[in-house]
């Protein structure tokens, strides 16, 4: 709360400017209906970098490009010991993406750097915009690259090892777009902000104008196996049966019940229901499907794993069948740094926007850089919670008040 109290200039960010970038950066593979195809390392890409980087030259920022594409377009600050506080995400998208997943984080990191040298405040700290390359992972898998590259993650050998789903090798694609750095240095950050669209329903509900995230929340798989006898529809009667189908059918709407009874927070999900027959008029001997299970706490999400598998063996025993839970993956949940969340708290409550904080459903570029760098996020709401969708729409005024936010913990971490 101190902080909140903290003399800092009533600067606004330039909401009509924020809003005419996003519209011109949404031209670049336009798609029907509002939305934008710009597949990372494709000629889209490297339309959208370059509108990126004029604008930089124009704000008269240095453009460093490292290894991995990730562009830093940075303005100096006057402690020449300090590292840079940066603001970003990234520029591709989905194939029937939408305008601002992403291209909001970019471009409200450009916003506040013209701001700030507008009004002439100067930071002790440089402050850098970013766009982290492919973040998406469509053509390229794993998405959130850049991130992950620069997190040391994945090194230099598997950005040479890259290959597209088409075959097409990533380094050699980044070289002839443009866009592949001598450096393998990655760029110096003391405090790293990623301002998103939510993707997700709670802050609109709420009519809340930002959303100040204070997680992402962890994810674990398990893999559910079910095991009954095939039998044949005509002639096995409905209380000599293993059905494997049903018993599945059962777990699935216990473990929703779950979810549910559980805690807001809690996600139960299943995507894929596999069985090993496909036979209309035979009982299902063996149905195989995963659990996505997640949970801002560690604690938490193990303990609903737990549950899950319980529900399933108990569900199968009842149902005559054997079941096996194991465990595929569990991604820890990532906690972001209390000094950069409260520094952009401080500006949600200095500006009296109604605001939360809120855990993220999904991962982001923030998620990787946190492993090596203090960060925090700061979510703006998009109608419907629509998202990976030429539907997706984020207001000019929630746009604004979300780089404003940013703006005022920029100052604040940079001075
Ligand atoms: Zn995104």
């Amino acid at each position: 709360m101190t902080a909140a109290k903290k003399t800092v200039p009533a600067l606004e960010v330039n909401r009509e400017r924020l809003w005419a970038r996003h519209m011109a950066m949404a031209r670049i593979g336009a798609i029907e209906g509002d939305g934008s195809c710009r597949l990372a390392m494709t000629a889209e890409d490297a339309e959208a970098r370059a509108l990126l980087a004029g604008w930089c030259r124009d704000a008269g920022l240095e453009l460093h490009v490292d290894r991995a594409g990730n562009m830093f377009a940075v303005r100096a600050g006057s402690d020449p010991a300090r590292k840079a506080v940066a603001c970003g995400s990234h520029l591709d998208t989905q194939p029937h993406g939408g305008r601002f997943d992403g291209v909001s984080g970019v471009l409200a990191g450009l916003e506040v750097i013209e701001t700030l040298a507008e009004a002439e405040i100067a930071t002790a700290a440089p402050v850098a915009v970013v766009n982290w390359t492919n973040e998406e992972g469509v053509r390229y898998a794993p998405g959130l690259l850049g991130s992950a590259w620069y997190s040391g993650l994945i090194g230099d050998d598997d950005l040479s090892n890259l290959r597209a789903s088409d075959g097409t090798s990533f380094d050699e694609e980044a070289r002839h777009r443009g866009w592949l750095g001598e450096t393998s240095v990655k760029f110096p950050v003391e405090a790293f902000l990623e301002l998103h669209i939510e993707q997700g329903p709670i802050l609109e509900r709420e009519a809340r104008q930002v959303g100040i995230v204070t997680s992402v929340q962890g994810l674990t798989w398990l893999d559910v196996r079910v095991l009954g006898t095939d039998a044949h529809a005509g002639t096995t009667p409905l209380d000599h049966r293993q059905d494997a189908l049903l018993a599945a059918a059962r777990m699935l709407e216990a473990l929703n019940e779950a979810g549910r009874d559980h805690s807001s927070a809690a996600r139960v999900s299943v995507g894929r229901l596999r069985t090993a027959t496909d036979g209309p008029s035979t009982i299902v001997g063996e149905a195989n499907f995963v659990i996505d299970i997640r949970h801002p706490d560690p604690s938490t999400l193990a303990e609903l794993g737990t549950r899950c598998a319980e529900i399933c063996q108990s569900v199968g025993s009842r149902s005559g069948c054997r079941t096996s839970v194991t465990q595929r993956i569990s991604v820890p949940p990532t906690k972001f740094d209390r000094r950069c969340i409260e520094a952009l708290e401080a500006g949600a409550v200095r500006r009296k926007y109604s605001y939360r904080q809120i855990p993220s459903g999904a991962l982001h570029d923030a998620s990787n850089v946190a492993r090596v760098v203090p960060t925090a996020m700061v979510f703006v709401p998009c109608r419907g919670g629509i998202s990976h969708n030429v539907a997706e729409y984020a207001s000019p005024e929630d746009l604004a008040a979300g780089t404003n936010v940013l703006l005022d913990a920029v100052v604040q971490l940079a001075s």
